[in-house]
């Protein structure tokens, strides 16, 4: 590991890391220095051992963050544990399809709660930390948005509304934070194999219609963001901030 990209003696959080992109995340963060806190409903065992596995301390704390008020209590849980925080990975999201013309205010509150008002209270959270500290290296705040942080999508209202919204969210942050020490930014995967594309996945016309759109002609794997989000946690990105990065195979560029 070059000093770059080295995150030794770093602490890292990140929410939903028992599966999909978060899991890759969190391990890859583990791989290259840094300890781990798993934030999330389902406890996380698999990523906390694969963290331990790279020489690493994984600390679990539980959290259901559908729920109001927690932030607070969730980023205390990690300085509790770890002793600090240095990074901090918005990954936890939830997607809910239907017809906009029928989506229920029900679906709109719980996308909305969890992809985007629960994001904006840890960075704030985690932000109070950060900008209270004068003697660290810069903390890094790395948000996952979408490729519908950009364009519109079909039936996923509520989710493309709060995917613009994290965009935005990581623009202000980083305008008011970059000069005090903290760097925000975004990652947008592209298409990738997890449960939140299952459904796509399985309907064979929109994964034809997805597949033709990406030149690299592939769903992205978990594994594909993880160095996106080493790079966003390492002293490489100190002078990025407010940037939302697409890892998408290309489907952007089309
Ligand atoms: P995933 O496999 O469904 O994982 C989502 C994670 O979020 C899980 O760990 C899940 O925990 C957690 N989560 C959901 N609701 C939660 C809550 N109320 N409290 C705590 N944790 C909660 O999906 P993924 O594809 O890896 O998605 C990760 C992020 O990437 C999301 O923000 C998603 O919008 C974004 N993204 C994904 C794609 C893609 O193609 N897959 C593309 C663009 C952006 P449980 O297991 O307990 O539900």
């Amino acid at each position: 590991m070059t000093t770059l990209f080295d995150l030794s003696g770093r602490m890292a959080a990140v929410t939903g890391a028992n599966t999909g992109i978060g899991q890759a995340i969190a391990v890859a963060l583990a791989e290259a220095g840094a300890d781990v806190a798993l934030i999330g409903r389902t406890p996380a065992e698999d990523t906390a051992a694969a963290v331990r596995a790279a020489g690493r301390r994984a600390l679990l704390v539980p959290a259901d963050l559908s729920q109001a008020g927690i932030a607070g209590d969730v980023v205390s849980a990690v300085l509790a544990g770890l002793g600090g925080l240095d990074i901090l990975v918005n990954n936890a999201g939830i997607i809910r399809r239907a017809d906009s013309v029928d989506f229920t205010e029900a679906d709109w509150d719980a996308v909305m709660d969890t992809n985007l008002k629960s994001l904006f209270f840890l960075c704030q959270a985690a932000g109070r930390h950060m900008l209270a500290r004068d003697d660290a290296p810069r903390g890094k705040i790395i948000n996952i948005a979408s490729l519908l942080s950009f364009q519109g999508g079909i039936r996923v209202p509520s989710y493309t509304a709060a995917k613009h919204g994290v965009a935005g969210l990581t623009k202000i942050l980083a305008n008011e934070w970059a000069g005090r020490g903290i760097n925000v930014n975004a990652i947008a995967p592209g298409y990738i194999a997890t449960n939140n594309t299952e459904a796509l996945r399985a309907d064979p016309a929109r994964n034809d219609a997805i597949l033709a759109r990406i030149p690299q002609g592939r769903w992205g794997r978990p594994q594909d963001i993880a160095g996106a989000a080493v790079f966003l946690s390492s002293p490489a990105s100190d002078y990025i901030d407010g940037h939302v990065l697409t890892v998408d195979g290309g489907w952007m560029a089309r």
